[in-house]
């Protein structure tokens, strides 16, 4: 958890590949279904493009959906899922009925002129969805991805109305489910600035 621009993404992927566990992404879903002009991709775009949440009908089948794919015996992050009371709830109880929970919640905190300042600064690759920021000493977005090569973008959701929305979206919605971790004795709250490496190894050590 975490508001936008955090690292979520970021960090979930590392964190997934040092432990060896799938990524799930509400957002990466979504978007790749607007690119591919999908069913799934025209009743989500009009939202994801105000910077609003996706319904939650839609948001909790799609989620539960790919769990049900990944399968019980892999361990998984998700990754800006839930944001809101009613999808942890509904998270809590389809767990619950295959004998699963949530273990630990990594919410990442960090303030908000830094999280304005990356989010207007970040790029993200086409092909590996990798994101870099314009503000690195590369500026790798001449040149495009330094992973894979693939050419890099701005999100439309990253423009400023939208962020400013976002980010009220999240302290209204997403921000009160810290304390229903907390309450649960699962969450693990890291300082999310520094270098990417860091906290890193920050996350790792915590859910260690
Ligand atoms: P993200 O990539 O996590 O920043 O998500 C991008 C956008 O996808 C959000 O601004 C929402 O419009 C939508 N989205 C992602 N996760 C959720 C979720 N759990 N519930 C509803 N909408 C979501």
């Amino acid at each position: 958890m975490g508001p936008p621009g955090a690292g979520k993404g970021t960090q979930a992927e590392r964190v997934a590949a040092e432990a060896k566990l799938e990524h799930l992404a509400p957002g990466d879903l979504f978007r790749q279904a607007v690119k591919q002009q999908s069913l799934l991709g025209s009743e989500v775009q009009s939202f994801m493009e105000k910077g609003e949440l996706v319904p939650d009908e839609i948001t909790i089948r799609v989620i539960l959906e790919k769990l049900d794919d990944i399968g019980e015996e892999t361990g998984v992050i998700l990754d800006g899922f839930p944001r809101n009371y009613n999808q942890a709830v509904a998270l809590d109880e389809a767990l619950e009925k295959k004998n699963k929970a949530i273990d630990r919640v990594v919410y990442i905190s960090v303030e908000q002129p830094e999280l304005v300042r990356r989010l207007s600064s970040r790029w993200l690759c086409r092909e590996c969805q990798s994101p870099y920021s314009s503000e690195s000493a590369e500026n790798p977005h001449l040149e495009g991805c330094p992973g894979c090569g693939g050419e890099l973008y701005q999100r439309a959701d990253d423009k400023p109305e939208t962020v400013a929305r976002r980010l009220e979206v999240y302290f209204k919605e997403t921000a009160p489910l810290i304390e229903y971790y907390r309450k649960q004795n699962k969450l693990i709250e890291i300082e999310g600035e520094g270098a990417v490496v860091e906290i890193t190894g920050r996350i790792i050590k915590a859910l260690e």
